[in-house]
């Protein structure tokens, strides 16, 4: 069984699907492992290291692969070339790649997305949502810290002693708890808020404050948080806006699964923030927390330099390779079977993660929207012995 690791083609990825250290893994399953040529160039991992761990490195290597790894979903003019039954792993954001997917299905690829494991225990170790969202959660922390001109920690020098900066930090999921951390370590005086009502113990635990609104808590499906109402948003912007006006450093990362991300903050909350003040939108790539703020680019907003997020993991492609790669390898190793590539399909993993297989979308909310609904049985007829149904 051959694994081929794909050079990715997305403008300005650095990621890649396999790091040297975890070739291993796959050819003590029974694997060979085929690197695309230069496929590890961007996370600063060259052919050469590839080699040395086992694999081989090869400009056609997707030539005989029963699977394909990659962060990015595959270009459709490689799809269409691909023998029906190629199985490929990858982050694919259906809702935004339907005719890829339609590609997949009518070339009869095996296509599975990173982002639809499910999210239950058995799962954690294949969860590249979590793994990326760890590594941009830091990265937004660092970001603010560079961005701001002054201190994070608290300074008592014989000169005098410089106040610590304070950071606000909006949705406190996996990324936004990885930014609390990261602020906390750095010394800032954190303050950070989220709708769902497990997440006050968990900015509490590190040694943030957790902000407490007089509004009630959004729990949905999964541990995820719910959409708001148009008014509960209102009343939301209105009592966080005096926690904005304060803030040196705001950083926002709140979203709601399958949906655009929620608009937290006004351009007339920021235009609040004092001058120097700096924000960081996560989310600005999925329509943005922050009112005004642009994917991978630094705008001004009244005294502040806002900073939106695009494709942040990719901004360490060391760390987020290295954790994509563990999630990759350790789904493999769940679909590996008797020594050959063989996912149960009746697996809850498997299934949750499959978009396409044999010739049909799996996945149906994806089938949904691209095939619409099903047509509606034909109603069965049962003659009896005098011919009247
Ligand atoms: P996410 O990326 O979907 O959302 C980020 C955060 O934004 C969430 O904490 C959400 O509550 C918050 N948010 C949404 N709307 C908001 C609003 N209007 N104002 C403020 N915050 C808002 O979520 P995520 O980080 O991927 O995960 C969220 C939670 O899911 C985690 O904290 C965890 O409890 C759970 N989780 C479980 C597993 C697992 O069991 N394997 C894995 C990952 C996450």
């Amino acid at each position: 069984m051959r694994i081929a690791v794909a050079r990715e083609t997305r403008p300005g990825e650095t990621r890649v699907a396999l790091v040297p250290e975890l070739v291993g893994k796959l050819t003590a399953l029974g694997y060979q492992v085929t690197v695309e040529r230069d496929a590890g160039r961007g996370s600063l991992h060259p052919d050469a290291a590839y080699a040395a761990a086992g694999a081989e490195v090869s400009e056609a290597a997707f030539v005989d692969a029963d699977v394909i790894v990659s962060v990015n979903p595959l270009d459709a003019s490689l799809v269409r070339q691909l023998p029906a039954g190629t199985s490929v792993i990858s982050f694919l954001p259906t809702a935004a790649n339907p005719e890829l997917v339609a590609d997949l299905r009518d070339c009869g690829i095996t296509a599975y997305a990173m982002e639809l494991v499910p999210r239950i225990s058995r799962a954690q170790a294949m969860d590249a949502l979590s793994s990326q969202a760890l590594v941009a959660g830091y990265r937004c922390a660092v970001v603010a810290a560079g961005m701001l001109r002054r201190f994070f920690p608290l300074n008592m020098t014989a000169a005098g002693t410089v106040p610590p900066a304070e950071v606000v930090v909006l949705g406190a999921g996996v990324a936004g708890l990885q930014a609390i951390a990261t602020a906390r370590r750095l010394g800032a005086v954190v303050k950070a808020y989220d709708v769902r009502a497990a997440s006050a113990e968990e900015i509490r635990s590190l040694g943030a404050q957790a902000i407490e609104l007089d509004l009630e808590t959004l729990e949905g499906a999964g541990g995820y948080a719910r959409e708001m109402t148009e008014e509960r948003a209102a009343r939301q912007k209105e009592l966080l806006t005096p926690y904005v006006a304060a803030a040196d450093a705001l950083i926002t990362t709140a979203a709601v699964p399958g949906r655009r991300a929620p608009l937290l903050v006004t351009a007339a909350m920021v235009e609040q923030m004092a001058p120097g003040a700096v924000v960081v939108d996560l989310a600005a790539e999925s329509g943005g927390n922050v009112e005004g703020s642009v994917p991978g680019e630094v705008v001004r907003i009244g005294n502040a330099q806002v900073w939106g997020g695009l494709n942040v993991p990719a901004q360490l492609p060391q760390p987020a390779s290295r954790l994509y790669a563990q999630n990759v390898v350790n789904l493999v190793t769940l679909m590996t079977r008797d020594g050959a590539f063989d996912p149960d399909p009746t697996d809850e993993i498997v299934a949750g993660a499959c978009v396409t297989r044999g010739g049909l979308i799996l996945h149906e909310p994806t089938r949904l929207a691209i095939e619409g609904p099903l047509p509606e049985p034909e109603p069965v007829v049962v003659h009896t012995e005098g011919g009247r149904p």
